[in-house]
């Protein structure tokens, strides 16, 4: 009987451990995307790219003669249906490791398994599982760098060869097609001009891996800080939607650390943050949207006070003119710089008091990449209210921080077009991109600080000493 193959975020033939396994058995196999409850939550961007990825993906699959079947509905009733349809007798799948993503698997697979279906599950889009990582006395980390440190000799298996055969059924099951689901519907944001910015698919992501190592891995540990170069692998879009897998990844990095390449291990160390998101994420599930540290509950945040201000944050005026070209950045291009994404989530949650889930939420709105791990933890890092978090007092000056690694101003001038004649084409473009309703114009004066930085500082350190006592 053939096997249904639910993909998720794992939209590639390379390094994929459950459809290799499939593929093995020498069954039919069912390739199908289920536009589904979890789906359903997903904000404007991310939603819009993870379409652009199916399709994509459906590509791809009928390239080795298979077949991406597409259905809309809860997930288990869709499988249901699927197996009614099909005669299948088997629906595997890849791990997910967020709350949201494991509270549906895990009722999908009781109620299959109840129906004497063979529901499977494989290792999906991590290193290391979060159950198998454990501190010297059993816990789980809290920390960083103990974690990193336990982790950074294991041996990973190799990566799996590439899936390049699909055992096809004796009839195909009928599908959705991807245009009737609008998966851009929200993205309100000109998706034409976003999409200069994505790189979709297996192919782009291993260019982007290949590109990476053999230019940019060697000078990382610096160049990925200076917000204007790309010095970073810009991997995170493809890793969120699976295009590529963690292992290749990391067994590319280790084989620039064997060949002397000097950034190459800080890279490594990049990835397991990636992997600490989804260790807490799994262990901790409150950190998902809740204080990771309970004493944070009662920090008077002023997010009713400072609407004003949050819109500025939002549209890229407040006056800072790091902060606002870093919030252009992710309006228009659906990607920020890490640096950028530290201080603009600094500035939200210390100098305008904002609590961070209105960041948070923001970004899951905007970002190509996002990830749900990701984005809390570092929202809770920046906060202060998160595990190995910056403390709170440690407010980043986004002045200082231009200095530092925008000293040229080429990243603030590539998008503050009010201010920089020699402004990039991304700043006309972020004109075209935001909604009318904004009203604002390349031609106008740049705004005045909706906060002075030393003010607003000084503001937020009074409230942290305040609540201290
Ligand atoms: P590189 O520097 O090339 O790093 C390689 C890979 O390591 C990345 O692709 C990513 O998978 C991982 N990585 C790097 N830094 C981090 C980090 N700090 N935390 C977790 N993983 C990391 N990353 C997301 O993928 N999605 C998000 O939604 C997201 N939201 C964030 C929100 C805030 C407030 C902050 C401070 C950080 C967030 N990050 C998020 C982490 C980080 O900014 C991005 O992963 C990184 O900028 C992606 O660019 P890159 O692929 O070129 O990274």
């Amino acid at each position: 009987t053939p096997i249904l193959f639910w993909f998720r975020r794992d939209l590639r033939l390379g390094d994929h451990e459950g459809l290799s396994a499939a593929a093995k058995t020498g069954r039919p196999v069912i390739p199908v995307f289920i536009h589904d409850e979890v789906v359903e939550t997903h904000g404007a961007a991310p939603k819009w790219r993870l379409g652009l990825g199916v399709d994509h993906f459906a590509g791809t699959l009928e390239d080795i003669g298979s077949k991406l079947i597409l259905r809309r509905g809860k997930a288990l009733d869709v499988l249901r249906d699927l197996i009614g349809e099909t005669g299948a007798g088997a629906v595997w799948w890849s791990r997910a490791y967020d709350p949201d993503a494991i509270a549906r698997d895990k009722g999908v697979k009781e109620a299959l398994k109840d129906d004497g279906i063979d529901a499977q599950s494989f290792k999906g889009h991590v290193l290391f599982e979060p159950w198998t990582v454990e501190t010297k006395t059993g816990g789980f980390y809290r920390v960083f760098s103990p974690m990193w440190k336990s982790v950074r000799g294991w041996d990973l298996a190799a990566d799996i060869s590439a899936v390049s055969e699909l055992c096809a059924p004796d009839q195909w099951p009928s599908s959705d097609k991807i245009d009737d689901w609008q998966m851009g519907a929200a993205m309100r944001r000109g998706a034409d001009i976003v999409a200069k910015h994505v790189a979709v698919g297996e192919e782009a992501a291993s260019t982007r891996l290949a590109t990476f190592i053999r230019d940019r891995i060697d000078g990382y540990k610096d160049a990925r800080d200076q917000m204007a170069a790309r010095g970073t692998s810009m991997l995170s879009e493809n890793l969120t939607y699976g295009e590529i897998s963690p292992r290749r990844c990391w067994h590319a990095g280790w084989r620039a650390v064997h060949e002397g390449k000097s950034g190459a291990e800080t890279f490594l160390k990049e990835l397991v943050w990636r992997e600490f998101a989804y260790h807490l994420a799994y262990h901790t599930p409150r950190i998902m949207d809740k204080n990771w540290r309970e004493e944070w509950d009662d920090f008077p945040w002023k997010d009713d006070e400072r609407a004003a201000e949050i819109k500025a944050w939002k549209q890229g005026r407040t006056g800072i003119q790091l902060v606002d070209a870093a919030m252009r950045e992710m309006y228009v291009t659906g990607y920020m710089h890490n640096r950028g994404r530290m201080i603009v989530a600094s500035y939200l949650t210390k100098h305008l008091m904002t609590h961070w889930k209105v960041g948070q939420a923001w970004f899951d709105d905007c970002l190509i990449d996002w990830d749900p791990a990701s984005n809390a933890m570092g929202w809770q890092w920046s906060a202060g209210s998160g595990p190995d978090a910056t403390p709170y007092f440690r407010v980043f000056n986004p002045a200082t921080q231009a200095e530092k690694f925008d000293n040229d101003r080429s990243y603030r001038a590539r998008y503050l077009g009010e201010l920089f004649k020699d402004h990039g084409g991304e700043a006309e473009d972020y004109f075209k991109a935001i909604p009318k309703s904004w009203s604002m114009a390349i031609t106008d004066d740049y705004p005045k600080p909706v906060v002075a930085l030393d003010e607003g500082r000084q503001r937020a350190l009074d409230a942290y000493q305040q609540r201290k006592g």
